[in-house]
């Protein structure tokens, strides 16, 4: 974790241009003092107004994105033969992230995710399956 009094400060110790850090809060001060309504599988949810974010210190936290799932990606049928225009393509298998997946319907698919099956439950069947029809060829 990053401290500092000022945005300057802050900016020279994460090698972050200072004005590019204060464009970042004027972005979140734009989007406080009104009531949020997030979407969850549970239905919207009515979050009270933030506060904006206007002296020091500041903190920074360094944070990696990550891949959790796909959403898109190549369609299989039920052998997990990948198919171009629904028809399957020879000797071309897909499985796990690399297909549509699970995610696909509603919000970010987690209605399915939670009560139907999982993406680890997916990765290893497609593979498992993706392998028997391979070993047949
Ligand atoms: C942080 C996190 C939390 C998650 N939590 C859950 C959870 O709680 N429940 C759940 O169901 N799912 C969860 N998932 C999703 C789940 O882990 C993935 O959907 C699943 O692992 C996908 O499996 P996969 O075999 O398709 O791909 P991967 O697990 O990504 O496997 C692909 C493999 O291919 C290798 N590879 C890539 N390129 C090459 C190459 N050129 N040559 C050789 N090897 C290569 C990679 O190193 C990797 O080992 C989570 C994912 C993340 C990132």
């Amino acid at each position: 974790m990053f401290l500092a009094d000022t945005l300057e400060e802050l900016g020279a110790k994460l090698s972050i241009p200072a004005d590019k850090l204060a464009e970042a809060v004027a972005e979140y001060n734009a989007g406080c003092g009104v009531p949020e309504t997030i979407m969850t599988p549970g239905g919207p949810i009515e979050c009270p107004p933030k506060d904006p974010m206007t002296d020091g210190p500041w903190y920074a936290l360094p944070l990696k994105l990550f891949h959790e799932n796909s959403i898109g990606g190549i369609v299989i049928d039920e052998n997990a033969q990948a198919l171009k225009n629904g028809r399957p393509m020879p000797s071309l298998y897909a499985t796990g992230d690399n297909t549509r997946g699970i995610m696909m319907p509603g919000n970010v698919g987690s209605g399915y995710i939670e009560s139907t099956i999982s993406a680890l439950t997916f990765a290893l069947c497609s593979g498992y399956i993706a392998g028997e029809e391979v070993s047949r060829e």
